[in-house]
């Protein structure tokens, strides 16, 4: 019923010719597929190159942030229209190096969102717990704030053109990976939570997505919970032979 979703988050990776080789030898490898959401989240400098690349083919477009003001006096900040006209479809929100580096909260990643929204941008909003969290007990209690708090006002309709990733923050880049029923646990949280704040239908709808440490040896183990829709990659996306692999996890 819902369409996995499978989104590779460069980071701080690749310069324009080597994001468009990637781009190029990705496009090769998935062209097939056509029973999963491909998308590639390249830095700002490289998203016009890898729109070129993916013109005409199952792989779509995403940035890695997005500032809450259209514009204005916000020096190196990038907005929603600007990304909707490089040609992205979707923008990672809330992800947590962003959330521990950079001072983002669960109030700027709702305006982001917002904003996002009002551009037609699909938001792909992160949350996650931190290990000492999770080993305090406070796992849902995180993610209940960090789910309320980014999508705070938002309609059933608007809930509905977002991804929620969930990715604990002590699998990130760490090569620890949630054992598929911890994913599961958590999936199913999020879902509960949104069947509470919307309805069944409306949570059944929602792509959740799983972030951590998901590599070929574990994506298609993961994707197999009933809750589990799909994966955003960091490092396993960085290859195309690695994250073409992840895609094809089915
Ligand atoms: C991420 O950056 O969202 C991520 C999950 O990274 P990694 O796959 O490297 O753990």
């Amino acid at each position: 019923m819902r369409t996995p979703i499978i989104a590779g988050n460069w980071k701080l990776n690749k310069t324009i010719s080597e994001a468009a080789a990637l781009t190029t030898a990705l496009k090769a490898s998935v062209a097939n597929v056509s029973d999963v959401e491909i998308i590639v989240a390249p830095p700002f400098t490289a998203l016009a190159a890898v729109n070129e690349v993916i013109a005409d083919s199952n792989i779509r477009l995403s940035a890695q942030d997005v500032y809450s003001e259209d514009s204005g006096a916000f020096t190196g900040e990038v907005s929603a229209p600007m990304l909707k006209d490089v040609g992205c479809e979707y923008v990672i929100i809330g992800h947590s190096e962003r959330r521990q580096y950079f001072g983002e909260t669960n109030e700027s990643v709702n305006q982001k969102v917002k904003a996002a929204l009002a551009h037609d941008l699909k938001p792909i909003i992160c949350v996650g717990e931190q290990l000492e969290e999770r080993e305090t007990g406070q796992t849902e209690v995180i993610i209940e704030d960090h789910v309320t708090g980014g999508i705070a006002g938002l309609s059933a309709a608007e809930l509905l053109s977002c991804v929620i990733a969930y990715e604990p923050v002590w699998a990130i880049g760490t090569g620890k990976t949630a054992t598929p029923a911890q994913a599961q646990e958590v999936h199913s949280f999020i879902r509960e939570l949104l069947t509470k704040t919307y309805s069944a239908d409306v949570a059944s709808q929602l792509c959740i997505q799983y972030g951590g440490s998901v590599k070929p040896e574990n994506a298609s183990e993961l994707m197999s919970q009933p809750d589990v829709d799909g994966a955003l990659v960091g490092g396993a996306s960085l290859e195309a032979e690695s994250f073409a692999q992840i895609v094809k996890f089915g």
